[in-house]
């Protein structure tokens, strides 16, 4: 099958006929072309101008049509069906449309009918199936069949156009099934249930997934377990109930699955299953996909997937995406049952240790109970001994080790109750009982007790209209531990127990005007070791088992407890318990025979005077230190080191006294702020502290001490009940010297005291020895410093002198440049005259290079070859010098004539300069080259004496003139004739104008 042509040019009609078709697509070229004489409708020639404009009109469109005309439903479609025609496409043109589309007729054969009788019908989303690929395919369409008439009205064909909606209907509902398989399945507490859940909702999608089986593997993925199933029969064909994974002849690859993870298309089912019939066709299964569903953070796959194909939908992208993804869906809920199993074990395993827990406390509280009641008996005895067989401090100390040893006994009989309620093998007597009496009988223990630590007890319980069922015992501790509780925590007002009769119930109310609980502790009150943590309270003993306690109780009368509380201003504790009896247990109910009213003067059990004593402990304010041996006494200089002692338990106060007292002065207090409060009015040499108190804890104790500088060295003990190393590391790292488990021995305590002290001692030692030598060490130090002030004020003179030399360097360094660059010769002689320097100019003049500088030897042999004239130029230079350094006048210039290198002769004028401050008595000589000058004169001089000649000549020619002249005027004379030349010119012998000199 091709897709048609997008653009044809319109072919030219054919020679001698009309255009009666026209239309440039594919369906319109296979129109034209079918010779349609060998159909009902005869040639196109011959068709009916309404056949015609319809064909052209449907072949015209883009929208999917087809024509079904004539009796014989002749089908014309365009390029848009054909597609949808699937391999009938081209034999269904000119085809009987019913018999083309014979398999969709149980559905759409109405709607066909109903147009030919004239009434267009219109079908949307129709699911309907089509053998147009060679099976028969699940498909959808929405499309209406509207009737074509003729000029006279009557019924000649269809006009079917139609749209193909399959992929968007298997989309939705692919899509519906993956919702809902995620909706139903994520609650599912196991892997298995999950599965199964899964299944159950799969096989709704049977048209998709005609069969799924879901194979759960084994830890070594060996064996493979069918969980859940649809769509075919455990133990049936492809359906085996367990498969053995190292074996390869399994009807599917899940071995093969497992070992690589990755997901199989099997399209063999036909040769795999022999002939598979499954799901809602009988054609025999063609392919499936096996999928590893492997929970995210597991390596292996947890379970196998295999899910067939339906036989009459095609396997394309979208389908095999959808197996894709309903594997993820199942993986996913996979994983949301395998965390809750794993939490499911977990919690499992947590309630086996809660109950071995709970087995424990029972089994060692037994355990206590047995020595415990042979301490308590025997002490008691020593007790009852008349008063004077015993000496007051002797029974003191009894009674100590009484009241703590039944304190002990009440502690594990809490627990023991406790555990036992908690693994319900209380062996409780419901006894009807005259509740209100009882109640408050019970609560008037208290009020001694409550009165002297300064609050007001209300005991509200008006009588009941009948009696109430409880297991005395039971009820004794509601009501006392209720009390114990109010009473330990209310410091000022009071506390209020009320009982009332509500029909069906009996409600116990005891409200204080106490700390409160926070509003974020008081949901948990109830629960079991839970203790509001900082809360103010009379003692910080107790375990946090007592409200837990209560609520067991109470729930084991089929009641309920309730707690409400405002921060700083009290709580109200409720324990409503049911009336009458049906909801009790009827083997535990005693007969009205054994029914026992509670008497008003009846003695209180052990347990309610434990208890009563207990609190009246708590409302004793914290004893003085004894007046015995051990008291502090300001008046009397101290001798005895100073140790104060807190602790909220006041045997425990008391025991502490008696064991220090004898060696220390011991100021017992019972709480932190208290202990700091003694330090810093007085300052001790040891503090031993409790942790667990109210008011301020042992650790703030420590931590106020040690920001405050008055007491920050004092040593301080810690003292605790929690043993453990991490305790004793925590209370170490809080910066305490030591860290004392509870109980402790005597000599532990007095050693760890004596040896704090003794360390403290020395500590103190020690530091007094280091102030000394602190001091020392600064004297030192003071000394070390003025020395070096001196020093550094040496080094500043270095430090100029290091200055003035670099000022000296860099002179001598402008002298060197001066002296180079002069352009007069300059040498540099010592006073032994040995050259010392020469310029450059010096080199030049004298026609030396600065290879062969000379000796002042060579200089003195050379430059005055002549022996007398050297030793002329050394007794006038020597002289000279002399005479300017004793006259402090400058050297006279001295003109010597020098002989150069290359034998030319020069004059210089020289001078010389004693250096002042030079070492050596070095003198600078300067050379004046004046040979220049020198020549010129000599020329000049030469010229002079030829001028000199030539006047003489020219007097001794002026002399023999006048001469003539007068000869000639004797001559004259002679003759008398006048004289020729005047007299006055011819002065006698005045010599010619003189000549300069
Ligand atoms: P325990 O008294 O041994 O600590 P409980 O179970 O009796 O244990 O009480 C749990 C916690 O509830 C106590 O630590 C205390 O902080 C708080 N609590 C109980 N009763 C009161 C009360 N009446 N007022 C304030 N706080 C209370």
């Amino acid at each position: 099958m091709s897709n048609p042509p997008a653009d044809v040019a319109t072919p030219p009609p054919r020679a001698g006929s009309e255009p009666l078709l026209v239309g440039a697509g594919e369906m319109s070229r296979l129109v034209r072309e079918k010779d349609w004489s060998q159909t009902p409708l005869g040639s196109i020639a011959s068709w009916p101008p309404s056949l015609r404009t319809t064909v052209n009109m449907c072949l015209a469109s883009n929208f999917p049509i087809a024509l079904a005309w004539g009796p014989q439903h002749i089908q014309i479609y365009n390029d848009g069906y054909w597609p949808i025609c699937g391999d009938k496409h081209p034999h269904a043109l000119g085809q009987d449309f019913s018999q083309c589309w014979a398999s969709a007729f149980p559905v759409i054969g109405e709607a066909f009918r109903s147009a030919l009788a004239g009434t267009t019908a219109f079908l949307e989303d129709q699911r309907m199936f089509l053998d147009r690929l060679g099976y028969l395919e699940e498909t959808f369409f929405t499309f209406s069949f509207s009737p074509i008439r003729d000029e006279t009205g009557a019924v000649v064909g269809l006009f079917h156009p139609v749209t193909e909606t399959t992929s968007k209907m298997l989309g939705q509902r692919r899509t519906r099934a993956q919702r809902d398989l995620s909706a139903h399945a994520l609650e599912a507490q196991s892997l298995d249930d999950a599965l199964q859940l899964v299944a159950q909702t799969l096989a709704e999608s049977a048209l998709d997934l005609p069969f799924v089986l879901f194979y759960r593997l084994d830890a070594e993925a060996r064996t493979a377990r069918l969980v859940a199933h649809t769509g075919l029969a455990p133990g049936g064909v492809g359906c085996p109930p367990h498969v053995d994974l190292t074996q390869d002849h399994a009807v599917w690859p899940l071995a093969q699955v497992a070992a690589t993870n990755t997901a199989l298309r099997l399209d063999d089912l036909r040769q795999r299953c022999a002939d598979l019939v499954c799901g809602p066709y009988p054609e025999p299964m063609a392919s499936a996909f096996v999928q590893p569903l492997t929970p995210p953070g597991h390596e292996r796959p947890a379970c196998i997937m295999v899910a067939g194909v339906s036989t009459r939908l095609p396997m394309n992208e979208a389908y095999a995406s959808f197996h894709e993804l309903l594997a993820a869906a199942v993986t996913a809920v996979l994983a949301g049952a395998l965390a809750s199993e794993a939490e499911q074990k977990r919690a499992a395993a947590l309630a086996e240790i809660d109950r071995a827990k709970t087995e424990f406390f029972s089994n060692i509280s037994h355990e206590f109970r047995t020595p415990l009641t042979l301490m308590l008996g025997p002490l008691e005895e020593e007790l009852a001994e008349p008063a004077s067989a015993l000496a007051p401090e002797r029974r003191e100390r009894i009674a100590t080790a009484h009241r703590n040893s039944l304190r002990l006994l009440k502690l594990v009989n809490a627990l023991l109750d406790f555990s036992r309620v908690e693994a319900h093998r209380a062996q409780a007597s419901y006894q009807p009982t005259d509740l209100a009496t009882f109640t408050a009988e019970l609560a008037s223990n208290f009020r001694s007790a409550v009165e002297k630590g300064g609050l007001m007890l209300t005991v509200d319980c008006p009588a009941l209209p009948e009696p109430v069922h409880v297991d005395r015992e039971m009820w004794e501790k509601v009501v006392l531990n209720l009390l114990s509780n109010a009473f330990k925590h209310t410091f000022e007002g009071g506390i209020r127990l009320t009982l009332r009769w509500g029909g069906d119930h009996v409600a116990l109310a005891v409200a204080d005007t106490g700390v409160g609980i926070a509003a974020a502790d008081l949901p948990r009150v109830f629960e079991r070791f839970h203790r509001v943590r900082g809360t103010r309270s009379r003692t910080h003993e107790g375990t946090g088992i007592g409200l837990a306690l209560v609520q067991a109780l109470v729930e084991a009368h089929g009641g309920t407890v309730g707690a409400a509380s405002e921060e700083g201003r009290g709580s109200t504790f409720t324990a409503t318990i049911k009336t009458g009896h049906a909801h009790l247990p009827a083997e535990h109910l005693l007969p009205a025979e054994h029914l026992a009213a509670p008497s008003a003067h009846a003695a209180p059990s052990n347990h309610v005077a434990a208890e009563v004593e207990q609190a009246a402990q708590w409302s004793a304010a914290a004893p003085a230190a004894p007046a015995a041996p051990g008291h502090a006494d300001s008046h009397l200089p101290r001798l005895r080191p100073r140790i104060v002692f807190a602790d909220d338990n006041r045997d425990m106060r008391d025991y502490v006294l008696r064991l220090l007292g004898t060696d220390y002065d011991v100021t017992a207090v019972a709480d932190g702020a208290s202990a700091v409060a003694a330090a810093l009015a007085a300052r001790p040499d040891l503090v031993l502290t409790d942790i667990m108190m109210p008011v301020l804890d042992g650790f703030g104790v420590l931590r106020d001490l040690r920001a405050d500088h008055r007491t920050r060295g004092i040593p301080v003990i810690l003292l605790s009940a929690r043993a453990g190393e991490e305790s004793a590391l925590s209370g170490l790292a809080a910066g305490a010297d030591d860290y004392l488990v509870k109980p402790f021995s005597a000599n532990e305590l007095r050693a760890r005291v004596r040896t704090h002290l003794e360390l403290a001692r020395q500590r103190g030692d020690l530091a007094t020895e280091f102030a000394q030598l602190v001091q020392e060490r600064t004297a030192a130090l003071t000394r070390t410093t003025e020395e070096l002030e001196s020093r550094n004020a040496l080094l500043g003179i270095l430090e100029d002198q290091q200055q003035a030399e670099a000022a000296l360097r860099a002179s001598e360094q402008e002298y060197r440049a001066l002296f180079e660059a002069s352009p007069n010769p300059l040498a540099l002689n010592d006073d032994a005259f040995r050259i010392v320097a020469l310029n450059a100019a010096f080199v030049r003049t004298f026609g030396y290079t600065k290879a062969d500088i000379p000796t002042l030897a060579e200089w003195w042999h050379k430059a005055y070859p002549d022996a007398d004239y050297r030793e002329w130029v050394a007794t006038a230079w020597q002289e000279r010098l002399q005479k300017a350094q004793q006259e402090g006048t400058a050297f006279e210039p001295l003109e010597l004539t020098v002989r150069c290198q290359d034998d030319t002769r020069r004059t210089v004028l020289a001078r010389a300069a004693t250096l002042t401050g030079a070492v050596d008595g070095r003198h600078l000589v300067t050379l004046s080259d004046i040979t220049v000058r020198k020549q010129a004169e000599g020329k000049l001089n030469e010229q002079l004496d030829e001028l000199r000649r030539w006047h003489e000549a020219m007097l001794g020619r002026e002399e023999r003139t006048q001469e003539l002249k007068r000869e000639v005027n004797e001559l004259c004379r002679q003759i008398d004739q006048p004289a020729r030349y005047p007299s006055q010119d011819l002065p006698g012998a005045e010599s010619p104008a003189k000549l300069p000199e």
